[in-house]
């Protein structure tokens, strides 16, 4: 640390200087996340003291904490149920597991060998989780479309497992598990069915009103007990901003923790200190646009989307599949190779590592016509270079 610090003005130029370097937004087509609602950057800003860890203190932001909560679970069909806001998909989907253990043990059904029933598309977050939880995947390959198969899931089922986790928008391919029918096949079974929505769940409730055929995926499905919803993503909401729900009203209680000091609530998310912020710019957000704003957005992220796949097709690419959200994925030779060279002339793009064969594009706020309109003779060149 400098022994004695700068002026601001020189501490500013600095920052800009270096954040110059990243790429800006019409140049990125691999993030779920895009440029932030202005509502949402100016509250937080208007937040940026808040604790969520100390709500002696910050009652009204926790109050407001609550008031998203209670929104997300009536906008995921169920009122009734409990939850938290959190630092991101990433740590929803662990605070999830954890409860699952722990409702296994409350029933006298965890094994030493605790185990998780997953598809091979499952987003990475849960190799984490797991290796912490000490959980064991059980991974099922996902169907020719891509799809975790509901009558697996259930084969895979025995006395080790306590969670099926079902994926409403995988990462890679935008693919929603059938959760209605997973739902209906295990529910013989007491095991907790997990729906990790961290990508899809501010699109898919929106392309249904538009008349998109999706599966249902939230609460009003029989048998799903939590779900993962990340408002920093489709959500539009700035960095961080997740949140886990329970369809039972003490669901989020079972990941409870006292601190130290006598009077302190108990903690229900894995942070401790952990920022007002970002329940305030989500309110301000889900409040600002409403579900008619969110749907006008999803409009265009389809129509973009459409746009998108029918320009790569007049250049004769081919798609893995036709997509079933705003994310494309491009059947493209070298794909690695064509990623790379795309990053060297600016653009961002992602590859899979494992459908090596394929460019993944994805269609959110910041992708308009005009960036498809430059981007597609851009990937067409770096094919044939
Ligand atoms: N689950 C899914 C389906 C995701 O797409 C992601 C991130 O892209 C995560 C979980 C992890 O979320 P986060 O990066 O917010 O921790």
């Amino acid at each position: 640390m400098r022994a004695v610090g700068v002026p601001a003005s020189d501490v500013r130029r600095r920052i800009a200087e270096e954040m110059k370097d990243d790429v800006s937004w019409d140049r990125v087509l691999n993030s779920i996340c895009t440029e932030p609602h202005p509502l949402g950057v100016e509250m937080a800003a208007a937040a940026a003291h808040t604790n969520l860890g100390d709500v002696r203190i910050f009652r009204g932001t926790k109050r407001i904490e609550r008031k998203v909560v209670e929104l997300l679970l009536s906008f995921l069909g169920n009122a009734d149920g409990s939850g938290n806001l959190v630092s991101g998909g990433t740590e929803a989907n662990l605070i999830a597991m954890l409860v699952a253990r722990e409702s296994a043990r409350a029933r006298g059904r965890l094994t030493a060998r605790p185990e998780v029933v997953v598809s091979s598309t499952v987003h990475f977050s849960f190799d984490k989780i797991f290796a912490v939880l000490g959980l064991s995947a059980v991974v099922v390959p996902v169907d020719e479309a891509m799809r975790l198969p509901a009558d697996e899931v259930a084969r895979r089922i025995n006395d080790n497992t306590v969670a099926v986790v079902a994926t409403a928008g995988s990462s890679e391919f935008g693919v929603v598990d059938p959760v209605d029918e997973i739902g209906a096949r295990i529910r013989a079974h007491e095991v907790h069915l997990h729906v990790d929505a961290a990508t899809g769940g501010f699109i898919i409730p929106f392309a249904r009103d538009l008349g998109h055929d999706l599966p249902q995926f939230d609460f009003s499905v029989d048998g799903v007990d939590s779900i993962t919803i990340d408002p920093h993503k489709y959500g539009l909401v700035n960095v961080p901003a997740g949140a886990i729900l329970f369809r039972e009203g003490e669901g989020a209680e079972r990941f409870s923790f006292d601190s130290f000091f006598i009077g302190t609530p108990v903690h229900n998310t894995f942070l401790g200190t952990r920022p007002g912020s970002a329940a305030v710019a989500t309110y301000a957000v889900l409040e600002n646009l409403g579900r008619s704003g969110f749907t006008q957005i999803t409009r265009a992220n389809y129509e973009t989307t459409g746009y998108l796949t029918t320009r790569l097709k007049e250049k004769g690419f081919e798609l893995l599949m036709e997509p079933q959200l705003n994310i494309v994925a491009v059947k493209v030779a070298h794909a690695a190779l064509i990623s790379q060279r795309l990053e060297s002339w600016g653009w961002i793009v992602s590859t899979s590592r494992r459908f090596v064969e394929t460019i993944r594009l994805v269609v959110t706020r910041h992708v308009t016509r005009d960036v498809v309109d430059e981007f597609v003779p851009v990937l067409d060149l770096a094919r044939h270079e």
